[in-house]
C-alpha cells in the first residue's frame, strides 16, 4: 500500500501524478515503470532464457535415444523415425552454436507425407513430449491470404505463444506441426487467372515463418487491428514439421519414375519398385507437381514418408504402445478396482473391422469403445471384480452400434 507523500523509486514521480504506485518491501514503483521495464524485459528476450519449469530441455538426447523413446509409442514407420531423430537432434544442436561460429547451421524443418492415420502427428507430438518444448498443431486449411477471410497466418504463433504461457524465448524454441499442408497446394498449373486464396497465397505468407523472421503476434489471436498491442515472435528456432497425405501423388512418383528411367539397367531397376508402397520413393520433384512451390519446399529440406498400415501394425498399435488403447481400457477398469481382459480373438476381429471400414489406426478407437460401451457403463455399479470380453461379446456389441450398420451400407 502507498502513502501521501511516496513517490516512484525509478522515475522518481510522486505517487499523486502517477495512474498507480505499487510498494514493495522497500520501496515503489509506479505503474508507468512496471510498463517500461516489461518493454525492456521483452525486448531482450531473445537473449534471456525461458523461465517455465515445464520448457526446460535438461540434456538433448541422441538420435538414437529419440528414436527408442518414439518406439514405445508409435509402431513401424522406421524411416520416418530416423529422419525426425537426426533432424530434431540437429536443429537443437544447433540452437548451442555460438553466434560468432563461420559455419552457420541452417534450420532443418521437415515434411511427412503419409495416409491419413498413419502416425505422423502422434511423432510430431511425441517428439515435443520428449524434449519438453511448447508444441502445437495447426491446421493448414483455416488459412487465408492476408485481408480474406480466415485465419492469418500468424495466429499460428498465437497458439504456440499461449500453449508456453506466454513466454516468449519457450515459444521460440518450440515446435509447430501444421496439418494437412498438401490442402494449400496450388490448384493449377496458371495461378494467374484467378487468385488462388487458400493456395498460393498461403503459401508465400507460411515462407515467411519458415525462412525464420520476427513477427508480430497479436497475443489473443483474430485479426491485427490497430490498438492491439503486439508481442515480437522470432521464428528463426522454431522447428516446422509438416504433414499431408498428399492423395494421389503415389500417381506422380510413378510417373517420375517410368519417364526418368531409359536404357537396360533402369527397367531392371523400375522392375524393382515395389509398386504398393510408391510413398517410399518421394522426392522434392513430386511435391512440386503436387502443387507446392519450389521455395517452400526449400525451405522443408527433411522430406520422410509414412508407410501404410497392414493388419500386422493395427493389431500392434492395439496392444503395444505404453499407452496403447487396450492399456487405457485396462487402466480405466483398475480405477474401479477391476480386472479387465480380452480373449485375444477380439484384437483380431477389431483389427479386421478396422481394415474393412477403411478407416486405419483411428477406426481402433471408435471399434473398442463401441464394444465396451454397455461395459463401462454398468460395470462400476456391480460388484464384479474382473470381466473378460470374448469374441461373441465383441461380435454382438458392434452389431449392435452404428458402426455396424455401417458394415451393411
Ligand atoms: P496422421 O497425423 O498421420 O493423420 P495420427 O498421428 O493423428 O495420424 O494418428 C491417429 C491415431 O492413430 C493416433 O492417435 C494413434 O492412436 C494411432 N496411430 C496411427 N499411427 C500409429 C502408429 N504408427 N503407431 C501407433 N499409433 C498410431
Amino acid at each position: 500500500m502507498a502513502y501521501k507523500g511516496d513517490q516512484c523509486d525509478f522515475c522518481g514521480r510522486p505517487g499523486d501524478k502517477v495512474r498507480m504506485l505499487i510498494a514493495g518491501l522497500d520501496g515503489h514503483i509506479c505503474d508507468e515503470c512496471v510498463q517500461r521495464a516489461y518493454e525492456v524485459m521483452m525486448s531482450n528476450s531473445s537473449e534471456s532464457k525461458s523461465t517455465s519449469p515445464e520448457f526446460v530441455m535438461r540434456k538433448l538426447p541422441k538420435p538414437k535415444e529419440i528414436k527408442e523413446f518414439l518406439d514405445q509409442y508409435v509402431i513401424g514407420q522406421d524411416d520416418a523415425k530416423r529422419h525426425l531423430a537426426v533432424a530434431v537432434y540437429n536443429h537443437y544442436k544447433r540452437l548451442k552454436q555460438t553466434k560468432d561460429d563461420e559455419v552457420e547451421i541452417e534450420k532443418s524443418n521437415i515434411i511427412m507425407v503419409g495416409s491419413t492415420g498413419t502416425g505422423k502427428t502422434l511423432l510430431a507430438r511425441t517428439i515435443a513430449r520428449m524434449l519438453k518444448v511448447p508444441f502445437t498443431i495447426v491446421d493448414a486449411t483455416v488459412f487465408t491470404e492476408a485481408g480474406y477471410v480466415g485465419e492469418d497466418i500468424e495466429s499460428i504463433l498465437t497458439r504456440l505463444l499461449q500453449v508456453s504461457n506466454y513466454d516468449v524465448p519457450a515459444a521460440e524454441r518450440g515446435i509447430v506441426f501444421i496439418d494437412e499442408i498438401d490442402k494449400i497446394a496450388r490448384k493449377g498449373d496458371n495461378p494467374s487467372i484467378t487468385r488462388d486464396v487458400s493456395g498460393e497465397g498461403v503459401q508465400q505468407g507460411l515462407l515467411k515463418l519458415l525462412e525464420g523472421s520476427v513477427v508480430n503476434v497479436p497475443p489473443q489471436g483474430g485479426r491485427k487491428h490497430p490498438d492491439q498491442k503486439m508481442i515480437a515472435v522470432d521464428t528463426k528456432n522454431i522447428l516446422f514439421i509438416c504433414g499431408g497425405a498428399f492423395d494421389g501423388i503415389e500417381k506422380k512418383i510413378a510417373q517420375r519414375l517410368n519417364t526418368h528411367v531409359v536404357g537396360y539397367r533402369s527397367v531392371q531397376s523400375t522392375a524393382a519398385l515395389d509398386r504398393n508402397n510408391m510413398m517410399q520413393y518421394i522426392s522434392p520433384q513430386d511435391l512440386k507437381s503436387f502443387g507446392l512451390i519450389p521455395e517452400i519446399i526449400g525451405r522443408l529440406p527433411i522430406l520422410t514418408y509414412l508407410n501404410p498400415l497392414d493388419k500386422a501394425a493395427l493389431r500392434s498399435i492395439l496392444t503395444e504402445p505404453k499407452n496403447s488403447i487396450i492399456k487405457q481400457y485396462i487402466k480405466l477398469f483398475e480405477m474401479d478396482g477391476i480386472q479387465l481382459s480380452f480373449d485375444d480373438e477380439v484384437f483380431d476381429f477389431v483389427v479386421e473391422k478396422a481394415m474393412e471400414y477403411k478407416l486405419g489406426a483411428r477406426g481402433l478407437r471408435s471399434i473398442v469403445e463401441a464394444i465396451m460401451i454397455d461395459v463401462m457403463f454398468d460395470m462400476p455399479s456391480q460388484r464384479k471384480r474382473s470381466y473378460k470380453v470374448t469374441l461373441e461379446f465383441a461380435k454382438s456389441q458392434l452389431a449392435k452400434t452404428n458402426l455396424g450398420k455401417l458394415q451393411s451400407a
